[in-house]
């Protein structure tokens, strides 16, 4: 048995001089710290005991990306010197051929996992059937419509998230079809309206691709009347879950405290889509897509043609948590649910991950108090140490 003490944080609560004991790849046991511990105890202090971070949104990390399968492995190697210990790998504009190895790939991880990752949860594809309006950093040569000839291909039952604009002709019988298949729908890249969205909830999607980035401005008043922004949407649509970007960048820290508001908290999801380079040094990176793009520390990734365009982050889940923190003024074990325990829920895989709970697999991730990952724990093994 391995016993790590420290303090523990739980859905609920923080938990000074508490202990979580491990036993058989699965947390047997949760509470004050007892005498005689049998086993290895391993004593953190203060530090905080934490469930592994889950990542829904990730383009790369380190030198890797997820176009081949050794850069997935390489991805889920990474992963774990940030606290991660789940995530989905994200591939946005890309070819039918390229999203099809995209899967295979994941899928061939999954079964062969390196040794010393963070689980490969399954993917996450980032379009290709998004609204070039509201392109972002995409590149629009590969943008589409949804066409059943080209999606039944994706319908694996691995593919977990996907990410789509809802008023594109035939983007409700898409979400049918991935609800069908077990995937969580997600609207991004959109410019849907009102009714776009009830059709679209009403179809099964049920989750928000980075609320606030690559969203729409507010529409012109329709019949004299307002209109609701696409986020603002989101907002207030019940059945929605939301994922928000951390970096202090990418949305005011103030939006994130909007969203857990008017979602509430078990609703709001952090996530990083970091890119390759992430953990790197300054420097000049090529995306999936080809195009070049730069890293600044503190900054974001830019297009190295046009700066003004924002690409994706240079995010780690272990910083995610401290702005959760430290820029929204969230309590620790309020961050940690939407690091952890809601993007499991998200993937309905709360019951066995997300949360320091009897029972669940021991996926652990102990953070000094200045957020230094001290130790990552997968399946009760140490992966590795800070
Ligand atoms: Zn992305």
């Amino acid at each position: 048995m391995l016993v790590l003490r420290g303090t523990v944080v739980t859905p609920d609560g923080v938990h000074p001089g508490w202990e979580v004991r491990i036993e058989g790849g699965r947390i047997s046991g949760v509470g004050s710290a007892s005498d005689r511990a049998p086993g290895r105890v391993v004593d953190f202090g203060d530090a905080w005991v934490l469930p592994g971070f889950v990542d829904l949104h990730i383009h790369g990390i380190g030198p890797h990306n997820p176009k081949s399968k050794e850069g997935i492995a390489g991805m889920a190697e990474w992963e774990v010197k940030f606290g991660t210990t789940g995530f989905l790998p994200s591939l946005s504009s890309a070819t039918k051929e390229e999203y099809l190895r995209f899967l295979e790939d994941v899928r061939s991880v999954q079964e062969d996992p390196p040794e010393k990752g963070a689980r490969v949860l399954g993917a996450h594809m980032e379009g290709p059937f998004v609204n070039p309006k509201m392109k972002g950093g995409m590149d629009e040569r590969f943008l589409r419509l949804p066409d059943p000839e080209e999606y039944e291909d994706y319908l694996v039952p691995h593919l977990k998230l996907m990410t789509l604009a809802p008023e594109l002709p035939g983007a409700l019988e898409l979400v049918g079809a991935l609800v069908e298949n077990g995937t969580v729908a997600s609207v991004g890249h959109s410019d849907a309206g009102v009714e776009d969205m009830e059709r679209a909830v009403r179809a099964g999607l049920s989750h928000v691709c980075h609320l606030f980035n690559a969203f729409p401005e507010r529409r012109e008043r329709e019949k004299g009347v307002k209109q609701p922004s696409l986020a603002e949407i989101c907002l207030v649509t019940d059945g929605l879950t939301a994922e928000l970007n951390g970096d202090g960048v990418h949305v005011h820290p103030l939006m994130i405290r909007l969203a857990v508001k008017a979602m509430g908290v078990e609703n709001t999801v952090l996530m990083t889509d970091s890119m390759e380079g992430t953990g790197l040094p300054d420097g000049v990176y090529r995306m999936t897509d080809g195009r070049l793009y730069r890293v600044r520390k503190g900054d974001v990734a830019r297009l190295v043609d046009s700066p003004e365009v924002i690409v994706g982050s240079i995010l780690t889940m272990e910083r995610g948590l401290r702005n959760l923190v430290e820029l929204c003024g969230f309590p620790i074990h309020i961050a940690s649910r939407m690091a952890s325990l809601n993007p499991a829920r998200v993937l309905g895989m709360d019951g066995e991950i997300g949360s320091i709970e009897p029972g669940k697999l021991a996926d652990i991730a102990v953070l000094d108090r200045d957020y230094r990952v001290l130790m990552t724990i997968v399946n009760g093994k140490v992966i590795y140490r800070g």
